[in-house]
């Protein structure tokens, strides 16, 4: 078994608002795993005026996805950058079909896998509610009524068809979004603590190589 069998690669699927971003957040503090939001690295491009963040800036202002090409490049970029990471947490990537092969190709190639989908569901209703707080509190331009109905729609169009890819490699595994933050996180940890353990230690496989177990 390779070394990077090892490794702990998980998605956090859901649609906007559904809390994948303050759930990778706690198991990054839990685990040594390095979040991977292309949300988070396109809205950084965007404010430091590069030449990808200009491309893009109205895309994402108006609750639309940017393209396969781009997002995928970002993804590479951040694993090619990490050859030391634990694992790591996909939060908002990928949100395409050819996004989810993307992944499995770049992964394979570096002998990974993902692990496990963690799915988190909230009904549209309370999502509209936690949209409706957040542009309040915070302002997000995508955040506005008309920008995030089309982010749901997106979701409903073009990411939930990822919903049969994964189930059809059983890996996809459904926690209730709906709970306060700090019963999803018990119910996400408890889904990475399971993983764990079907997960064969390295030490096993040295000492049955060394005594034939
Ligand atoms: P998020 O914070 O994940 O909701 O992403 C904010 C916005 O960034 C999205 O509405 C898209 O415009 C863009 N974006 C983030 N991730 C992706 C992705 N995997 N594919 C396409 N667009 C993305």
């Amino acid at each position: 078994m390779s070394m990077n069998s090892e490794k702990l690669n998980l998605i956090l699927f859901g649609p906007p608002a559904a809390g994948k971003g303050t759930q990778a957040k706690q198991l990054v503090a839990d685990h040594d795993l390095v979040q991977l939001s292309t949300g988070d690295m396109l809205r950084a491009a965007v404010k430091s005026g590069s030449d990808l963040g200009e491309r893009v800036k109205m895309i994402m202002e108006r609750g639309d996805l940017v393209s396969d090409e781009i997002v995928i490049a970002l993804i590479e970029d951040q694993i090619e950058r990490n050859p030391d990471a634990a694992g790591f947490i996909f939060d908002g990537f990928p949100r395409t079909v050819p996004q989810a092969e993307a992944l499995d190709a770049t992964l394979t190639s570096r002998g990974m896998a993902i692990d496990s989908v963690i799915r988190l569901k909230v009904d549209d209703a309370a999502l509209m509610e936690r949209i409706r707080v957040r542009f309040a509190e915070q302002g997000r331009k995508d955040d506005n009524p008309e920008s995030f109905a089309i982010r749901l729609g997106n979701y409903n169009k073009q990411t939930a068809p990822l919903l049969p890819y994964y189930v059809a490699q059983g890996k996809l595994v459904e926690v209730d979004g709906m709970q306060s933050i700090e019963s999803v996180s018990t119910q996400v940890r408890t889904v990475l603590e399971t993983i764990k353990a079907t997960k064969v230690p390295r030490k096993k496989g040295f000492f049955a190589r060394l005594f034939g177990g």
